[in-house]
């Protein structure tokens, strides 16, 4: 596909250099965009992720995996290949692959927002003369509101359920969008209680020194004391569980990029959705890949064969190129390029959004 980069029946690989970028199978050497499983990968050798990804990384490979850190921006030179991440706006620690060798320049994108998020560094996009990009909402009906106008309508329905007595309970993926709502809500309205799978997470992000609230992991006595108060954040996969039984009456809502679209939210048993996302929407990801003035872009992860359609019909030269993911469609409709994007979303079929 290029000189720099191969697909591979492992994954996305960088032959001189001899390493992988997210590959999805194990490898002696993997550069890591970012830790949702369905780019990290359990079982290879050698992990290289950047610097405020690493324990994120961790927490989700185990203890025992060797995990290598490079600060954004900083040049890992193997076989004349000069790697380096740069950030990508998606959550703590993701990142952009560049790649160099011999002048040519390849950026892999990983997952990528332009949307503002207090809990990760910024997107900026790089030139390059191949952009790999991913997709997942590259279709023209995908359009973000701003993100302050989503956060106004989260706090004003948790105020309302307290108003009636109903305790807030919202579905969110438990890295990246967890933080980043917790970060954004008005803390002042009430207490939070959060699902142990976000706790944990939370406590990752204060470690890397965000400024998230102290978090409190929902037990059976505090939920029973914040009944009608509280507003619980909760993974996807916690959803119709005996878990919820113990905040009382709720309000439920899911904060993700599908629910712009209504009959995705018709068919979650929620009460309402918030279209809040961690990735790019339709302007977004042309925007992005513009900036970067490549010459060919290749397009995965997602609606794959409608970007790269649109824009070859506007005078860019792209490809889809394909994931192991691709090509299914869940039984909601919502495209399924990954197994398991979180662990907690398994059920859902859909990718993180
Ligand atoms: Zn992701
Ligand atoms: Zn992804």
């Amino acid at each position: 596909m290029t000189g720099l980069l191969e697909l591979t029946e492992r994954g996305l690989y960088c032959r001189p250099g001899d390493f992988f970028i997210d590959p999805w199978r194990p490898v002696p050497r993997a550069a890591i965009t970012h830790a949702h499983s369905d780019h990290a990968r359990p079982g290879s050798a050698a992990y290289l992720t950047a610097d405020p990804g690493v324990a994120v990384l961790r927490h989700r490979l185990g203890d025992d995996t060797t995990i290598e850190g490079l600060p954004y921006g900083a040049e890992f030179v193997h076989n004349g290949v000069r790697l380096s991440f740069h950030p990508s706006g998606h959550v703590l620690g993701a990142a952009q692959v560049r790649i160099e060798h011999r002048g040519q320049v390849c950026v892999v994108s990983g997952d990528y927002k332009t949307a503002p998020d207090p809990t990760c560094a910024p997107f900026k996009p790089l030139r390059c003369h191949t952009f790999v990009t991913e997709s997942t909402f590259g279709l023209p009906i995908y359009r973000w509101r701003p993100s302050a106008e989503i956060f106004a309508d989260i706090n004003a329905w948790w105020r309302s359920n307290q108003q009636q007595n109903r305790t807030s309970v919202l579905f969110a993926y438990s890295l990246g969008k967890a933080q980043r709502i917790l970060a954004s809500i008005d803390r002042s309205i009430g207490p939070i209680l959060l699902h142990g799978a976000i706790e944990s997470m939370v406590q990752i992000y204060r470690l890397a020194g965000l400024d998230l609230p102290p978090p409190v992991r929902a037990t059976t006595e505090n939920a029973r004391d914040t009944r009608g108060q509280a507003l619980v954040l909760a993974p996807p996969s916690s959803e119709n569980t005996p878990w919820l039984q113990k905040f009382g009456e709720v309000s439920t809502a899911v904060a993700s990029g599908w629910m712009a679209i209504r009959g995705t939210r018709r068919r979650r048993a929620v009460d309402r959705g918030f279209a809040l996302s961690d990735h790019a929407d339709w302007d977004g990801l042309l925007d992005s890949i513009a900036a970067t003035g490549a010459e060919r872009v290749l397009v995965t992860h997602g609606y794959a064969a409608t970007l790269s359609r649109w824009l070859n019909e506007h005078g860019t030269s792209a490809a889809e190129l394909p994931t192991r993911f691709i090509g299914e469609t869940s039984s909601t409709g919502e495209p399924s390029h990954s197994e398991a994007p979180e662990e907690d979303s398994a059920q859902k079929d859909a990718p993180q959004g």
